[in-house]
């Protein structure tokens, strides 16, 4: 029999909270067996509103919903910031308490990662270019412990943001092309009142930082006027660039407009995304618009 499942002593009434996969499974399990739809919002928690916003929608689309929490080390570099990455355990289950989230789950490195563990998922399609150009070991790392969290929760839905377009359209892929039971869903940015998407990386920006962060935003939209407008793309590319450097940005990855399906060169007539990535400092922001 699987142990029993933990009441959070700081918060008892809920959600309830699961720390192994076989207490995972056991509430679960039986939510399947009394035919109940499953959600499923995956995150590495110090969770803010966008976070909460996908919990509100898997809400609305299923009968109950499970959260995870896990900064996953497979998709940090060894230069990246794992170690710095924000843990706030307490307040995101509580966070997760008032939304009415019905079971937390948080796996350590050593329950997804055993010794003995030697399996990577890796998608190309969507997953080539973009981020992969510099950091060529993030979507192995997401897909692989993405597909382990379906396996594990099971979900009949999951909830994604477009903040993360490029990995939105990865899990999308592999769910697909793995026969995974799973609908994925995403949903759009939820940004600050000037724009800025909200993300957890946006604790590491100094004050100072923190007004010129909007200037990324700006430039994705000033590539998208040009598209709309029918002017030339790359020469608005360059400026948006040179726009982002004058704001501060210390370097900008990339500024790139894609189809919006297949992450590919766009298409005319079809629907295609503008992504960005740029170095604010020592913290690097992404963000991504439709056209
Ligand atoms: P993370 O904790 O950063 O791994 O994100 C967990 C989930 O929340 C991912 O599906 C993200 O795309 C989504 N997310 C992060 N920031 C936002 C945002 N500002 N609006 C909507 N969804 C978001």
């Amino acid at each position: 029999m699987s142990a029993p499942v933990v009441q959070d002593p700081v918060f008892p009434q809920n959600p309830k909270t699961a720390r192994t996969i076989a207490d995972l499974r056991t509430v679960v399990t039986t939510w399947k067996r009394d035919g109940l739809r499953v959600g499923f919002v995956p995150t590495m928690g110090a969770l803010h509103d966008g976070h909460l916003a996908l919990v509100r929608h898997a809400q609305s689309v299923s009968d109950k919903v499970v959260v995870s929490i896990f900064v996953n080390p497979m998709q940090f570099a060894p230069t990246e910031d794992l170690e710095r990455y924000p843990r706030r355990e307490v307040e995101d289950i509580a966070k997760l308490a008032e939304v009415g989230c019905d079971l937390v789950y948080l796996p350590t490195p050593e329950i997804m990662y055993p010794a003995d563990f030697v399996t990577r998922v890796h998608v190309d399609g969507p997953a080539q270019g973009l981020e992969t150009d510099f950091r060529p070991q993030f979507f192995d790392g997401v897909a692989t412990v993405v597909c382990k969290l379906f396996n594990q929760v099971m979900p009949d839905v999951a909830v994604f943001g477009e903040k993360d377009y490029q990995q939105l359209k990865v899990v999308q892929a592999f769910a697909r092309d793995l026969d995974m039971p799973v609908e994925v869903v995403g949903l759009p940015t939820v940004r600050e009142m000037d724009g800025l998407a909200l993300s957890s990386r946006n604790a590491y920006l100094k004050p100072e930082d923190r007004a010129q962060a909007i200037a990324l935003y700006n430039a994705l939209r000033h590539v998208r006027a040009a598209v709309v407008d029918g002017l030339d793309v790359e020469a608005a590319i360059t400026e948006a660039t040179g726009n982002l450097t004058a704001a501060g940005f210390a370097k900008v990855d990339y500024i790139a407009v894609r189809h919006a399906e297949t992450l590919g060169d766009p298409v005319d007539g079809e629907p295609q995304r503008i992504l960005a990535a740029a170095w604010l400092g020592t913290t690097r922001l992404i963000d991504n618009i439709g056209v």
